[in-house]
């Protein structure tokens, strides 16, 4: 049964990302980190009938360039359209990328914070701590007239705090970043290996599972694998893997996963 929030994910991979949240009552959008091309961003968009003007915000996850590349080349583009998204971004962060500040002069910057309850396009959106090695890092949790989504990529481990904040939604967006024998086996040197399976990299699909086996309720309906490894993984591989818990657990889920640059709709 869809519910009042949908999600786009237009990229999600380590060569760039960026997902809508859309209000699908008033189709009011927001948009999560802007790590790809203007052209990849509009093309998502349009792929997603969403009409660009109708992104009233952008939330920056972390500093890491796959999350925040586009952000400049987007905003200047928005604002040829005459739409101006107010910018959310940790201090921090906003610090640790001077290409930032091209946008935010395009724009209403806000700060954020671990914590912080925000409202933004009509939704209410929770600022949720991740563990990665980036100056500052978050996850999402947003509600909307009682339909709630789960937004987490970019962290070694679930923290307390994102196991609340992912508990009990609708729509769930889960870092299933590696297959742990690829990432093993494959060809990347010695200290980036160690650094994408610590505690501060990516979350693997064996973990991912585990999370999701306690986040299987009542009103779970949408999982969606996110920041898939093009080296480390494949797409069938998470897929297949939540897949399996949801069957173990005789819950009624639809599981599928986001793709580097095939844009998909989960409402
Ligand atoms: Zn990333
Ligand atoms: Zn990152």
């Amino acid at each position: 049964m869809a519910g009042r929030l949908k999600l786009h994910v237009i990229a999600s991979g380590s060569k760039g990302n960026a997902s809508i949240v859309e209000d699908g009552a008033t189709g009011r959008c927001v948009l999560v980190d802007c790590g790809v091309t203007k052209r990849a961003l509009l093309a998502g968009c349009e792929a997603s009938a969403i009409d660009p003007a109708r992104i009233e915000a952008v939330l920056v996850t972390h500093d890491h360039s796959d999350h925040v590349k586009g952000l400049p080349v987007a905003y200047r583009g928005m604002a040829k359209l005459g739409c101006h998204p107010d910018l959310f971004v940790n201090d921090a962060v906003f610090a640790a990328v001077p290409k930032m500040t091209e946008a935010a002069e395009l724009c209403c910057r806000h700060g954020m914070e671990h914590g912080d309850a925000l409202s933004v396009a009509g939704m209410d959106v929770q600022v949720f701590p991740t563990s990665h090695d980036a100056v500052w890092s978050c996850g999402f949790r947003f509600e909307c007239e009682g339909d709630a989504l789960g937004f987490m990529t970019d962290s070694g481990v679930v923290t307390p705090e994102a196991h609340e904040a992912l508990s009990d939604v609708r729509i769930l967006a889960l870092e299933s970043n590696h297959d742990l024998d690829m990432l093993e086996n494959g060809s990347y040197p010695y200290q980036l290996k160690v650094r994408v399976r610590s505690d501060r990299g990516h979350l693997s699909n064996v973990q991912a599972a585990r999370e999701l086996s306690e986040l299987v309720s009542d009103r779970l309906e949408q999982v969606v694998s996110m920041h898939v490894s093009q080296n480390n993984n494949t797409y069938r591989l998470p897929v297949d893997t939540l897949e399996g818990v949801v069957v173990t657990m005789g819950a009624d889920v639809h599981v599928q996963t986001g793709y580097q640059s095939q844009p998909i709709d989960v409402m």
